[in-house]
C-alpha cells in the first residue's frame, strides 16, 4: 500500500516551513546575483554530513523544511542538526534565533555563509511515513533527501541558480535526480523544490540509467535486487508507455531517479523528481504484485501528483484514489496483473473503505480525510479509489462509453500544470460536465463529500461485475447475465490490451 505521505504534500503544498507566519520584515536588499552554493561532506562512516551552504537569503528564515516531530526528536529532522553558525558575506558571526520545527531567524536581505553538521541518525527513529522518506544506510551507502540535508531560505522561494557539490567517502557517487555540472558529484539545480524534494543515494550501489520514452530514468539498486533489474524495467518501460497515453504527454520532469533497498515495509514515496521503495526480501515475478503495484503508484504520481496537483488537502483523496485505481487499471491492462489478481484487487478497495468506515470509525467525509492523511490513510485510499473508480464508470455510462477518467485525466494534466495552477473539487466536477454534459456535482457529493455510506456496487454491476459481500469478505467474479455494453466498459478499462 504505497503512501505518497508528508514527501508529496510537502512538495505539492508548497514546502511550507513551520512558522510561515514568523517571515516578519519585508526583504529591502536586492537579490546580488551570485549563485547559491552547498558544499556538502559526508565523513568515511556515513554518520555525519557537514554542509557548507552560501546562499542569498531573501527573508529573515532560515529553514529545514518538511519536519516531521517523532518521538526523541520534538523538532524532527532539525533536532539532528549540529553546530549551526551563520556568517554575513564578510564573515561575521549573525545571531540566529532558533524558533522550533527547523526554522531559524536572522538577519535577511542579504548574502549569508552557514555551516552546520547533520548528524546522519535519521534510520534510528520511527518517521510517519517511513525512513524510506527520510534517510537510511545500507551497506552501499546512504539514502537522504535533500530537506534532509539543506537548510534553505524559509520564504517564498530561492532567488538564484543552485548549485550542490558532494565530497563523499572514497570510492562513492552521488545518484540524484539533478543535472551534472561537469565534476561527477557536482551538480546545477533548477529550484528550491528540486534540492529539498527529492531523494538521493550516494554510496556504491548499482546505478544504470535508461532513455525511456524521452525521460531519462536512472535506476539504482541495492545489490540484492540487480538479479531483478529486467523485471523492473519491463515494468517501468510499460507502465510509463501507457502513462504517457493514459495523461497525453510526458511528465513535468525530464530526469528521474529511482532508489530501490530492502526494507521491511515495502512501501515507497515519490518525490519531484525522483521516488524511494522498499521491497521487503528478494523481487521476482511472483511477489510483483506487491512491489510492482507500489512502483506503479509512485510512478503514476510523476503525472497526478507532480505534473498537476490539487489545490488543497480536500483532494488528497483524487491524487491518492486515481493513482490507485488508474494503477490497479493500467497493470491489468499490461499483462503485469491477471484477472485473478485483478479481481483480489477490486475486492481490497471497497475492503479498505469498510475497514476505515466500519473499524476505524472514520465517519469524516472522504475529502476530509485528506486533512490527515496517515491517520485517515484507509479512507484517503480507500474511499479515493473507490470514488475514482466510480467516477470512471459514471463518465462512461452517461457518455455512452465515449469518455472515460483517462479523459479527464488528460484535461487536468493540460489544463492544471504545475506550478502555476492547481485544480479544486469544482474544476473536476465542470470538465465531468464539458466532456459528458451532465452535472457531475451530485454524483461527487454523494462519493466524496458525504459522511455516509457510499455503495460502490452499482458501478461493478455496470461492468458487468457482481461483488458478493458478508462483513468484510468481499468477492468479485463476473455476472452471468452481463450485456454487451457492460462487457465492452469492462474490456476498455481493464482486458489486457492485444
Ligand atoms: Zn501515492
Amino acid at each position: 500500500m504505497p503512501r505518497l505521505a508528508l514527501a508529496l504534500i510537502l512538495s505539492v503544498f508548497g514546502f511550507l516551513p513551520g512558522h510561515a507566519s514568523a517571515q516578519a520584515t519585508a526583504p529591502t536588499a536586492v537579490y546580488d546575483g551570485e549563485v547559491n552554493h552547498y558544499r556538502v561532506r559526508i565523513d568515511a562512516q556515513a554518520r555525519r554530513a557537514e554542509v557548507d551552504a552560501d546562499l542569498w537569503l531573501g527573508g529573515d528564515l532560515l529553514s529545514m523544511f518538511n519536519v516531521m516531530p517523532v518521538p526523541g526528536l520534538p523538532n524532527g529532522q532539525a533536532d539532528l542538526i549540529e553546530q549551526l553558525q551563520v556568517r554575513d558575506a564578510q564573515g561575521r558571526l549573525l545571531p540566529s534565533e532558533d524558533l522550533g520545527a527547523g526554522d531559524f531567524k536572522l538577519q535577511g536581505g542579504r548574502r549569508i555563509k552557514a555551516h552546520y553538521f547533520v548528524r546522519l541518525d535519521h534510520d534510528r527513529y520511527a518517521w510517519p511515513a517511513g525512513m524510506e522518506e527520510v534517510s537510511y544506510h545500507t551497506d552501499e551507502g546512504l539514502m537522504v533527501t535533500g530537506a534532509t540535508l539543506f537548510l534553505a531560505d524559509g520564504g517564498d522561494s530561492m532567488q538564484g541558480p543552485i548549485t550542490v557539490e558532494m565530497k563523499l567517502p572514497e570510492g562513492w557517487l552521488a545518484q540524484t535526480p539533478w543535472m551534472h555540472d561537469g565534476a561527477s558529484n557536482r551538480f546545477q539545480v533548477f529550484s528550491r523544490r528540486e534540492l529539498l524534494s527529492n531523494a538521493l543515494f550516494l554510496g556504491t550501489a548499482d546505478a544504470e540509467t535508461f532513455d525511456v520514452g524521452g525521460v531519462k530514468l536512472t535506476l539504482v539498486l541495492g545489490k540484492r535486487y540487480v538479479p531483478s533489474k529486467a523485471l523492473f524495467l519491463d515494468l517501468l518501460r510499460t507502465q510509463l508507455a501507457s502513462y504517457q497515453e493514459l495523461f497525453g504527454g510526458r511528465p513535468l520532469e525530464r530526469r528521474y531517479l529511482i532508489i530501490i533497498n530492502n526494507g521491511a515495509s515495502g512501501d515507497g514515496g515519490a518525490f519531484a523528481a525522483s521516488f524511494s521503495q522498499f521491497i521487503n526480501g528478494d523481487a521476482d515475478a511472483r511477489n510483483r504484485v506487491i512491489w510492482g503495484y507500489v512502483m506503479a503508484h509512485e510512478l503514476l504520481h510523476f503525472w497526478n501528483g507532480l505534473s498537476f496537483a490539487p489545490a488543497d488537502t480536500r483532494e488528497e483523496w483524487f491524487k491518492e484514489g486515481a493513482t490507485d485505481y488508474l494503477t490497479i487499471a493500467t497493470l491489468a491492462r499490461n499483462g503485469l496483473i491477471d484477472e485473478t489478481l485483478l479481481f483480489k484487487r477490486l475486492e481490497n478497495v471497497p475492503r479498505r473503505y469498510l475497514i476505515a468506515r466500519m473499524a476505524q470509525g472514520l465517519n469524516m467525509s472522504v475529502r476530509d480525510a485528506g486533512k490527515d492523511k496517515q491517520p485517515n490513510r484507509q479512507l484517503v485510499y480507500g474511499g479515493g479509489s473507490l470514488a475514482a473508480m466510480a467516477l470512471d464508470v459514471e463518465l462512461r455510462v452517461r457518455s455512452h462509453d465515449r469518455v472515460g477518467l483517462p479523459d479527464l485525466m488528460k484535461r487536468l494534466y493540460a489544463d492544471y500544470p504545475l506550478p502555476d495552477k492547481r485544480y479544486k473539487l469544482e474544476d473536476i466536477a465542470r470538465i465531468a460536465r464539458q466532456l459528458t454534459g451532465e452535472d457531475f456535482q451530485p454524483f461527487l457529493a454523494n462519493a466524496v463529500e458525504s459522511t455516509g455510506y457510499f455503495d460502490i456496487l452499482p458501478t461493478y454491476k455496470d461492468l458487468g461485475l457482481r461483488m458478493d459481500s458478508f462483513v468484510e469478505e468481499m468477492f468479485i467474479s463476473r455476472e452471468p447475465g452481463t450485456t454487451a455494453e457492460q462487457k465492452a466498459r469492462f474490456d476498455a478499462i481493464f482486458a489486457p490490451a492485444r
